[in-house]
């Protein structure tokens, strides 16, 4: 490889700027060490930047013990738990205020910035950062290194070049939306070097029904509110009531992100997954059978319509599943309390709104330190864990950015060669 070497071993590198990156690179500059933080996009934190548009629910103001049961990972550790527990959603408030940013807390318990924005706290932090003399450096791309040497090649528009670090942060993101930077294109570079990475998968994605083509083209687009979604599989149940999204090739909507993981899980086991819904939570069976007695001369549609406030995409969803005609009056009322509806997939992985797989916690140490590779940490969503839609996702970004700072702190200063302060010398091309 032609490129420009130079040696900054004094200096912390972190490669990826999105929340989990910036937050390592901010624990470790106020340490009073030196950081350069590598970003292949032209900007930081453009996934935290979309999450913006819905409002960028930044946490959850539940019980701390009620927000870490959210999480699902095989970590017999505890790594996970320990790096939420000391900055839970109390923690993230209070940083969130440090950096003038105020939060609310919303109905639903869930915390956003009072604007609803993500923009001035993403500025503020960059900001912040750089007044510590955090060097960001954009459009550097991490594409190959030699971990023993914590060595990293690095794509920049003046072509490739070689940096070396004291320690190595890496927070390079999941697997989905390809366009804001995480592409999980990292994990050869982890798994070469022997690191146990699970495949990558799509977690709060949407899933794929065989819809008839006058349903689709009838009814893609249209939400479908309050409605209860039941799904069993391997001894584990999911009940939940919430908002659905019809689509062209199936559903997606909060609702289903929820169940993301079990459902993902079935279709993996068995090839699909056979979900249920009720479409009129508010009633029992007995009402419902009783107000669709009445029918007199009126179509379906009307009494769906007139006695249970039904819409038309709800009759459209019922011609899907019951014979012609809606079957009996008993087959129509039990489908109302019970539409059966059976996923084949799940949408790809670019258009989840995180991923699953990762990095293994087993493959790291409590201070998130990969286990094979010292002086290299990992943070965010690149490791494997998930969690629902809620604020549960940045949380843990924001967390284990914290926890692998810190550990590179502590793994620094038992080195012999503590790096001292230089952030403030001219960097070779800072
Ligand atoms: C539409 C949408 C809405 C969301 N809304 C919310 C929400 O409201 N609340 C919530 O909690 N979560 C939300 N999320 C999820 C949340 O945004 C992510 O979990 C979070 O951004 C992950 O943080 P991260 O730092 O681990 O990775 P990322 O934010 O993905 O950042 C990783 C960074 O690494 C860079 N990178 C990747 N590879 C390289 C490389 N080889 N070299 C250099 N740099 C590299 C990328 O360009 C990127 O900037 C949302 C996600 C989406 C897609």
């Amino acid at each position: 490889m032609s490129s420009a070497t130079s040696s900054s071993s004094n200096r912390v590198a972190v490669i990826g700027g999105g929340p989990a990156g910036l937050m390592a690179a901010e624990v470790i500059c106020r340490a009073g060490l030196a950081v350069d933080v590598y970003e292949a996009k032209p900007s930081c934190g453009r996934k935290f930047l979309v999450a913006g548009r819905g409002g960028l629910n930044l946490t959850h103001a539940e019980s701390r013990e009620q927000l870490l049961s959210r999480y699902q990972a095989d970590d017999p550790g505890n790594i996970l738990a320990n790096a939420i527990r000391p900055f839970d959603a109390a923690a993230i408030r209070m940083w969130a205020a440090e950096l003038g940013v105020e939060t609310i807390v919303g109905s639903s318990q869930r915390v956003f910035p009072s604007d609803l924005k993500a923009l001035p706290l993403l500025s503020r932090w960059q900001r912040r950062l750089i007044a510590h003399g955090v060097q960001i450096h954009t459009q550097h791309r991490w594409t190959n290194w030699q971990p023993d040497r914590l060595q990293l090649e690095l794509d920049t528009p003046s072509g490739p070049v070689v940096r070396e670090a004291s320690a190595v942060v890496l927070a390079t993101g999941g697997g989905s939306w390809k366009k804001l930077g995480s592409d999980g294109a990292w994990t050869s570079l982890l798994t070469d070097h022997g690191v146990d990475v699970a495949a990558l998968q799509p977690s709060n994605c949407g899933f794929e029904i065989d819809w008839s083509p006058h349903f689709r083209q009838r009814h893609a687009g249209t939400p479908l509110k309050s409605v209860v979604l039941r799904f069993e599989h391997s001894e584990r149940q999911f009940q939940r009531r919430g908002d659905l999204m019809i689509t062209d090739s199936g559903l997606e909507g909060s609702l289903i992100y929820a169940a993301s993981a079990l459902l993902r899980q079935a279709i993996h086991e068995t090839g699909t997954a056979r979900i249920t819904l009720d479409l009129t939570p508010d009633r029992t069976a007995e009402q419902v059978l009783q107000r669709l007695q009445k029918r007199g001369s009126q179509s379906v549609s009307t009494l769906l319509k007139k006695r249970l406030r039904l819409r038309s995409v709800h009759t459209g969803l019922l011609r899907e599943v019951l014979p012609a005609g809606f079957g009996t009056t008993d087959q129509l009322a039990d489908t109302l309390k019970s539409l059966p509806l059976t996923l084949t997939g799940t949408r790809p992985i670019d258009e989840a709104i995180s991923t699953a797989g990762g990095v293994r916690l087993t493959a790291c140490n409590e201070h998130l330190m990969i286990n094979a590779l010292p002086g290299v940490f990992c943070a965010g969503e690149m490791l494997d864990w998930e969690a629902p839609t809620g604020g549960y996702l940045l949380t843990a970004c924001l967390a284990t950015g914290r926890r692998a700072g810190q550990g590179v702190l502590r793994w620094l200063s038992q080195t012999a060669d503590r790096p001292r302060d230089e952030s403030t010398e001219n960097h070779p091309d800072g």
